[in-house]
């Protein structure tokens, strides 16, 4: 695998409940922008979104924000990113995101984090694909990881789809084990 430069965060465009939720998004920014990955999202300043941009720019990290026209006429992407790419539809935004990043990282969120993550693992199951897809807070991710194991047992998954898909605690374990798989051959 080739080294990873860019590392896509898919998560919630609300904070969620409790401080722990900002924090985990502050804490991945920060990291990401420490390991001197540039950050790709989805451009906005709201939610967790907004929380993990504000840290990785802090921390200076650059940050690509990639936005559908529709949300960029509501105002609501950041301003401050280092560069904000505004694509015609949400799909070519997420299309901009896949293309211009080495990995996935999937912090807790919505329907909308939901999609991109089945979206990231549906094309790796369509061969579009192998970058490693790592979702960070286990017990939020709980059901999923269950439905994907069932999926798996009862034949329904290529048998590799899961082998660059990750369920970690921290920010601090996302960010070891890509530095792991971008050092290895
Ligand atoms: P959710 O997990 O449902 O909060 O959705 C997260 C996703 O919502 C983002 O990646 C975007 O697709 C979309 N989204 C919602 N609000 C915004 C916003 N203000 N700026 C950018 N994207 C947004």
């Amino acid at each position: 695998m080739a080294k990873i430069e860019s590392v896509c965060v898919f998560c919630g465009s609300r904070v969620g409940d409790g401080p722990a939720r900002r924090a985990l998004a502050a804490e991945t920014g920060r990291l990401i922008a420490e390991a001197g990955m540039r950050t790709v999202y989805g451009g906005g300043h709201v939610g967790l979104m907004g929380v993990l941009a504000d840290a990785a720019l802090e921390a200076g990290g650059e940050v690509i924000g990639v936005i559908p026209e529709f949300l960029h006429e509501r105002e609501v992407m950041h301003s401050g990113l280092t560069e904000l790419v505004v694509t015609p539809s949400m799909h070519e935004r997420k299309a901009e995101m896949h293309a211009r990043s080495d990995a996935f990282l999937v912090l807790p969120g919505g329907i909308g984090t939901l999609d991109e993550v089945a979206e990231a693992l549906s094309w790796i199951s369509l061969d579009l694909h192998r970058k490693p897809v790592i979702l960070v807070d286990r017990a939020f991710w709980s059901p999923l990881s269950h439905l994907l194991s069932e999926m798996e047992r009862a034949g329904f998954l290529s048998p590799d789809l899961l082998d660059d898909t990750a369920f970690v605690e921290t920010a601090g374990e996302a960010l070891a084990l890509l530095a792991e798989l971008g050092g290895r051959d």
